[in-house]
């Protein structure tokens, strides 16, 4: 039983089909993993009288054959890579701030869309997770480092949109209120634009999950060189897209833009993106260049990113600067990617 692959409801069926067994079984079970970050099912007193399962049980739940295999840490910040069960490495991010702890998880060893600013983008795709492979990153915070994780942001290494069945169904594992309950209004999924999976997104009834769309430029070209995603999905289309897209009660669409000095942070870029996005609802987080992507890309200074967030407010729309943590340890937005020596 690939346990972190299952909602409560599939850890039902599963115990039906397996062992004949009821609901009754699957309760502690299920609060023994996702609960106590435990498999010692034997002290359960559920399970006293039922021996012969806790040896069944011993003997098929498996956790993903992962393990931590580096761990650093700057101001509070810890940034963790793990090894996969064929050797390969992902990482996460642990962003405690303001009294509240957030994760970054990764959806795939490396990524496809060769975004030129990004780490991940540089080492080309290796392969999907498994959504065991994202749950345990949430698992291994909680239980293992023994973060309180209360947020979950799909800004890892990866498009979480090329990734999304399991995806869709790591989303519903940690949310399940029997288990991780994380609730999908403090999770979010970023994506580069990545249209054919908005559309699946839109389709999976998660109301209330947290939608963050990179756009970086509103201009074609300039978008094209920076994302070629662009060129499958220009801006025309992913309009259309997120003006189709159910984005819940709340309704707020997040939009991240990476400011590169000299290619998109001019007032003519302001000017274009109060254009696109003017019949949005967004929220527009501003986040400095980090080094990590293709040579000769530089962060604008703290006025210029300051003043560009000024020419979008002063047209009505609510942007603020995000604050880059973690680049000593490389542990900030775009620079996952390396996998530690072994
Ligand atoms: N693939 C998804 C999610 C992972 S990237 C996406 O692109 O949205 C998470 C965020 O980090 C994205 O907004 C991405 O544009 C940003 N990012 C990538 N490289 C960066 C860099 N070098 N500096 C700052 N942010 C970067
Ligand atoms: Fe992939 Fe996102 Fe990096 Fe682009 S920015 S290469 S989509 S991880």
């Amino acid at each position: 039983m690939n346990i972190l692959a299952l909602t409560f409801s599939d850890c039902v069926d599963d115990m039906r089909r397996r062992y004949d067994k009821s609901r009754f079984y699957a309760v502690p079970l299920y609060r023994e993993v996702f609960k106590n970050g435990s498999t010692r099912f034997a002290a359960l007193p559920e399970f006293a009288k039922v021996p012969a399962l806790v040896e069944a049980l011993v003997r098929d739940v498996r956790l993903p054959a992962c393990r931590i295999a580096a761990q650093q840490e700057e101001d509070g910040v810890i940034k963790f890579a793990t090894r996969l069960a064929d050797g390969h490495h992902v990482e996460s991010v642990v962003i405690p701030a303001r009294g509240r702890t957030t994760l970054c998880v990764s959806s795939q060893v490396g990524c496809r869309m060769g975004c030129v600013f990004c780490a991940t983008g540089g080492m080309g795709f290796v392969r999907d997770l498994h959504a065991e492979e994202i749950v345990w990153q949430v698992y291994a915070a909680r239980f293992m480092l023994k973060q309180p994780v209360d947020n979950l942001v799909f800004m890892g290494m990866g498009e979480p949109l090329d990734n999304i069945e399991a995806v869709l169904q790591a989303v519903r594992v940690i949310s399940d209120q029997h288990g991780l309950d994380i609730a999908c209004s403090h999770i979010t999924l970023s994506t580069a634009g990545h249209v054919e999976g908005l559309r699946k997104l839109g389709a999976a009834n998660l109301p209330t999950l947290r939608l963050a769309v990179s756009l970086h430029a509103a201009d074609d070209a300039i978008r094209t060189r920076l994302m070629p995603l662009n060129r499958r999905y220009p801006l025309a289309r992913l309009k259309e897209a997120l003006r189709a897209f159910p984005l819940g009660k709340k309704g707020v669409l997040f939009v991240e833009v990476v400011l590169l000095a000299g290619v998109n942070d001019s007032q003519e870029d302001a000017d274009l993106m109060i254009e696109y996005l003017r019949d949005l609802p967004v929220r527009i987080n501003l986040i400095a260049y980090n080094p990590g992507g293709a040579d000769g890309f530089v962060a604008p200074s703290d006025k210029q990113v300051r003043q560009f967030r000024d020419w979008l407010v002063a047209a009505g729309l609510f942007a603020r600067i995000r604050p880059s943590r973690g680049q000593g340890v490389r542990a900030a937005c775009g620079q996952l990617a390396a996998a530690p020596r072994a």
